[in-house]
């Protein structure tokens, strides 16, 4: 098919065009009047002007009213220039006020093209690149804000740094000098600060006193009073900051002329500081103040602001504890100082490891160790730790009396004033006489076990020469007193009818002289060997009443000195008070009873001696009553207490009367010994009636 196309190629670029995606028009360079244009560039005119209104107008005409005046005058001063000047225009993303307050954006292009060297026409080329502009734009945005974040974040992860530097700087800190010290390294690690001061406000005193700083010149104050009225504080940050619990920021005044707070702050006043900070430490209360300032203004003192914020309720924290630590060191110091002066010795062990807590000196000395060289060593491990081995000669056993009894206490079981025998790192052997405690926790809980312990070895070895020379003297008293007393008999046995009355007074004498002493010496081997705990008496089942009757009928018929009397209440002569007795130890508890009521009361006073039924209500058990009573000196009421005391004596008796003081202290241990009790009731010059009551196993009534 043959089709007419002499006029195709004008129809088909004019067709091109039309459907063009980008604005096409041709100027005249002179008028500026639109030649030609295509859909695209018509539709970007106001309605009044599109479809082909426009062509045969000029840009003065066709942009009238279309856009704001600004914008008209300079697209047409654009236009013009390239019409004139023959420049080639390119404006990438030229903006123009689009409608409801809009930006377009438009790549826009203007092409002069020549005839025989004149500028004829201006080729304009316009595209809306509006989506395009408002795309980058958002990604921008989009962009500018990622950064931002990204800022913020960093800034974050450095305070937090910040943060970590500084709480790490209070660990196994344990004095608060020590730990501001810690403290103001770590911030001036973080912040490099100019002047750094760490002031601490102790409970119950009146100041803020500087604990620590961290600066060539010296902080200015080192202590800053209380005002009495807080409100007073305001001219004093430092204080201003301890009472109003939030930091307090002042900056140095650019004018020459300080003004009246700065002159007050004494940081600020300080030539080379510029901006200075102040960070109260508040944990319940506050426990003092941070200071820190800088030397420009330009710091980032909002980074150290909310850093030290942040650390501030733990740096409190760790303050009060660590005040808490200190005072409790110097405590425990003083209170070991204390007993390192003790001539007892004394050790603590920790129950959960069994090691050696504490041991003062007088210990370390008695044990022949060092003290030093025991703390913190295991019960266990004594003799190894310092030795390194066993210690030849050393039996186990004895060796480890002290730390059984250590051991034990932890496990519950206390021992107190026990003689325990230690064998010393030298061999040598010591006797201590020690105590255990379990110390407890409120509920119960032991925690630690302590002994005390005295070195009785001397008082021992003493002991030991005493009983000694008690058995010595025991034996070259009595031989000598009994050869003696034998002479002394035969030679009264020798008496006849013409021997003087005073040769018969004289062997007598010599008799009942020697028969006293040889009391005497029994009465002290008795109270030696109650020492040793060797008096044992010598029980029979046996009737009471009988013997002791003989007993006292015996002095009844030998005292001329005195009445004595027998009396029996509420018991017939034949009845049998049946028991467990030592006769000759009865007898001696009688006769120092009745001794004693002959030698304090006066010539010719009666003395009675009377046996009873001893009933307690409800009877639980039958016991005998046996009593004393004279009409002597009586006993003081001071005296009353100690008279059963070994070698006491009363002062209100005659010093001549002989005695020892022993009599009573071995009557009361015989009772004692027998089952039974001792006591006295006694009045100043009236008499006194000591009372023995001993158990009984039965009651026999003979018919
Ligand atoms: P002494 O050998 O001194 O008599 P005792 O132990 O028998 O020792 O008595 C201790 C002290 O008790 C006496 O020294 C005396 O002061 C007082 N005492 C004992 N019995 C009597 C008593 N019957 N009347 C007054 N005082 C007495």
């Amino acid at each position: 098919m043959n089709v007419e196309r002499d006029t195709t190629v004008q129809t088909y670029a004019h067709l091109m065009l039309e459907h063009l995606s980008a604005g096409i028009a041709l100027f005249d360079a002179n008028d500026l009047c639109l030649l030609a244009s295509n859909a695209m560039y018509d539709s970007l005119h106001q309605v009044e002007w599109q479809q082909g209104r426009a062509l045969g107008h000029t840009l003065d005409e066709i942009l009238n009213g279309a856009a704001n005046h600004a914008e008209i005058l300079d697209i047409i001063a654009i236009f013009r220039n390239v019409a004139e000047t023959g420049t080639f225009f390119h404006a990438q993303e030229y903006p123009t006020s689009g409608s409801m307050r809009s930006t377009k954006y438009w790549d826009w292009m203007l092409e002069p093209i020549f005839e025989q060297g004149q500028v004829r026409y201006v080729l304009v080329t316009v595209t809306d690149v509006t989506a395009q502009v408002v795309a980058r734009m958002q990604t921008d945005q989009a962009h500018a804000a990622l950064t931002q974040v990204h800022h913020a974040s960093e800034l974050e992860l450095q305070r937090l740094a910040h943060v970590e530097t500084i709480l790490s700087s209070l660990q196994n800190m344990h004095r608060p000098k020590e730990l501001a010290q810690a403290v103001l390294a770590a911030i001036d690690t973080c912040f490099s600060p100019h002047l750094l001061a760490f002031y601490s406000a102790q409970p119950g005193q009146k100041n803020l006193s500087l604990l620590a700083s961290h600066t060539s010149a010296s902080p200015p104050h080192e202590e800053l009073a209380f005002p009495s009225n807080p409100l007073d504080s305001s001219e004093f940050p430092t204080l201003q900051a301890f009472y109003q619990s939030e930091p307090v920021i002042r900056l140095k005044s650019q004018d020459t002329g300080r003004n009246k707070n700065e002159e007050k702050d004494a940081f600020l006043a300080l030539p080379a500081i510029q901006c200075v900070i102040y960070v109260p430490l508040w944990k319940n209360r506050c426990e003092g103040v941070l200071v820190v300032a800088f030397a420009s203004r330009q710091e980032a003192y909002e980074l150290l602001v909310r850093t030290l914020s942040e650390c501030a309720p733990y740096l409190a924290e760790a303050l009060v504890s660590t005040r808490l630590h200190a005072a409790m060191i110097d405590e425990r110091r003083r209170l070991y100082t204390i007993l390192d002066q003790l001539p007892e010795g004394i050790v603590l062990v920790e129950s959960r490891t069994s090691k050696i807590s504490y041991i003062n000196t007088a210990a370390a000395h008695m044990l022949g160790f060092d003290a030093s060289q025991l703390i913190g060593v295991p019960l266990n491990q004594v003799e190894q730790s310092l030795t390194g081995a066993h210690i030849p000669g050393q039996q186990p056993e004895t060796a480890s009396h002290w730390k059984f009894a250590l051991i034990d206490t932890l496990w519950g079981k206390t021992i107190t004033n026990q003689e325990l025998s230690i064998t010393r790192l030298d061999g040598s052997k010591i006797v201590v006489l020690g105590s255990t405690a379990a110390i407890r926790t409120p509920q119960g809980m032991t925690t630690e076990a302590v002994m005390v312990f005295q070195d009785i070895t001397a008082l021992k070895q003493l002991e030991q020469q005493k009983s000694d020379f008690f058995a010595i003297a025991n034996h070259e008293l009595r031989t000598p007193l009994t050869v003696i007393t034998g002479f002394a008999e035969l030679l009264h046995m020798r008496a006849t009818s013409e021997t003087d009355g005073m040769y018969k007074y004289a062997t007598q004498s010599i008799t009942q002289e020697c028969d006293h002493l040889m009391q005497l010496i029994h009465e002290m081997l008795d109270v030696s060997r109650l020492e040793y705990d060797q008096l044992k008496i010598q029980s029979q089942y046996q009737d009471l009443l009988v013997p002791l009757r003989q007993a006292v009928d015996k002095y009844v018929h030998s005292t001329s000195t005195h009445r004595l009397r027998f009396t029996l209440e509420g018991i017939q002569p034949t009845t049998s008070l049946m028991g467990w007795f030592d006769m000759l130890r009865i007898e001696q508890v009688l006769h120092n009873l009745i001794n004693n009521a002959i030698k304090y009361s006066p010539l010719q006073s009666e003395i009675e001696v009377g046996v009873s039924l001893y009933c307690n209500i409800p009877a639980i058990r039958q016991e005998v009553l046996i009593w004393v009573k004279d009409q002597g000196i009586g006993i003081t009421a001071s005296d009353l207490p100690h008279i059963f005391e070994r070698f006491y004596r009363a002062d209100n008796m005659d010093r001549s009367i002989s005695g020892f003081g022993i009599g009573l202290y071995l009557t009361k241990e015989l009772v004692q010994e027998h089952g039974g009790r001792i006591w006295v009731e006694s009045t100043e010059q009236q008499g006194s009636t000591f009372f023995v009551v001993l158990p009984l196993k039965e009651i026999i009534h003979e018919v």
